[in-house]
């Protein structure tokens, strides 16, 4: 790999978590102090012009302000997902490092979240921690929500809260893999969550933020995704993306149903692992892979890539409202299928992520294999 050459990293500094989420079972699969990613490690880290710093929970971790400090001399810009519960710890990481932005996952609003979650009077900490970011100047803060049949409703509600705020808004849905410990994961009522995405996509391409309209795209592959379809963009993890978790394992994305591993970089140098014939067969596994998944981390960068697709869409859905016309889920065939009884739950019910029927990993293990 060319040493000028940027990448986009997402570093897993913990597998512990405070939180405990009913979509995510990390927390019974915790990795111990002792053995997660050092700043050893991290050093050794290529440049990157975007890292993502997650969880776990990372402020778990009482060296992050460290994490933060090292990755600051190898990255553009930094971004950490956190369930906002450490309000002193998240104030005082950011009173030394303002430019890093902060994503707050909120699962709806406070009964909602705070089922979803485990997490006691977990609303009122998140929701407050957002506001003292704001209130201290931060810019680059955000809301992030998970989809699901539970909170889909409070959806639009949320997005609005965060507009007001001035805040940034980020959406995913479910997903099962071995990152999460979860194969159980399903969307039950398809059409009632995607007509709440309908909603979300039509309040954004009606704002005046093209930031705003792109994510609208993105909430439109949401829907696709949960229909169990093929992913409206082709996945280039491992080429220019990866991940690497709290032992040092460095891998494709959070999406697979076991580990899969390109090199290990507490004992191998970024060069070793990057270029070696492991590191190939990943990137032949992804190349083939089937598991549509549909999350911003493998989304966004190709979003980037492969601009001209989403581009296109905002200028159609953009000259949509000039007459008035609105987005409409219908637009997606598998959303007409359904409506028609075409397509039935039991068979989106079989879709590639669902993994209802197998045993979930915990990434203690791992392939880099090319079977799914
Ligand atoms: S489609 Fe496959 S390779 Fe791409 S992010 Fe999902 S699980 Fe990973």
């Amino acid at each position: 790999m060319s040493k000028e050459k940027k990448l986009n990293g997402t570093v897993i500094v913990t597998y512990r978590c405070n939180a405990q989420c009913t979509m995510c079972s990390r927390y019974k699969a915790p990795s111990r102090p002792e053995e997660e990613i050092s700043i050893e490690t991290i050093r050794k880290l290529p440049p990157m012009y975007f890292t993502n710093i997650t969880g776990g929970e990372p402020f778990m971790r009482d060296d992050l302000e460290e994490i933060v400090e090292e990755l600051s001399k190898l990255s553009d810009r930094i971004v950490i997902s956190t369930n906002g519960f450490f309000t002193d710890r998240i104030l005082k990481l950011t009173e030394r490092f303002p430019k890093v932005g902060i994503r707050i996952s909120i699962e709806g609003l406070e009964k909602t979240n705070n089922e979803i979650r485990g997490l006691p009077d977990g609303f009122n900490r998140g929701y407050e921690t957002l506001k003292q970011l704001r209130a201290r100047g931060m810019k680059d803060v955000g809301f992030g929500m998970t989809i699901q049949d539970r909170n889909a409703a409070d959806l639009v509600p949320l997005y609005n809260l965060s507009d007001e705020l001035g805040m940034e808004f980020a959406t995913a849905s479910l997903h099962n893999s071995f990152y999460f410990v979860e194969n159980k994961n399903v969307i039950h009522d398809r059409p009632m969550v995607a007509a709440h995405f309908e909603s979300l996509i039509n309040e954004m391409l009606n704002s005046g933020s093209p930031k705003k309209w792109f994510r609208a795209y993105f909430n439109h592959g949401l829907i696709n995704y949960i229909y169990g379809q093929k992913r409206l963009l082709p996945c280039d993890m491992a080429f220019d993306t990866f991940f690497i978790d709290p032992y040092g394992d460095v891998m494709p994305c959070n999406g697979t149903k076991e580990k899969k591993v390109m090199g290990n970089l507490n004992t191998q140098t970024w060069d070793e692992l990057w270029n070696s014939e492991q590191a190939d067969q990943v990137r032949a596994f992804v190349r083939h892979c089937d598991r549509n998944c549909w999350m911003i981390g493998s989304v966004s960068p190709a979003m980037h890539k492969y601009i001209m697709k989403p581009a296109a869409w905002v200028v159609a859905h953009k000259l949509k409202f000039w007459t008035k016309k609105k987005y409409s889920m219908y637009e997606l065939q598998c959303c007409r299928d359904y409506r028609d009884g075409k397509l039935t739950k039991e068979m989106c019910d079989q879709c590639s992520t669902c993994d209802m029927l197998t045993d979930a990993e915990d990434g203690r293990t791992f392939s880099a294999s090319v079977d799914r």
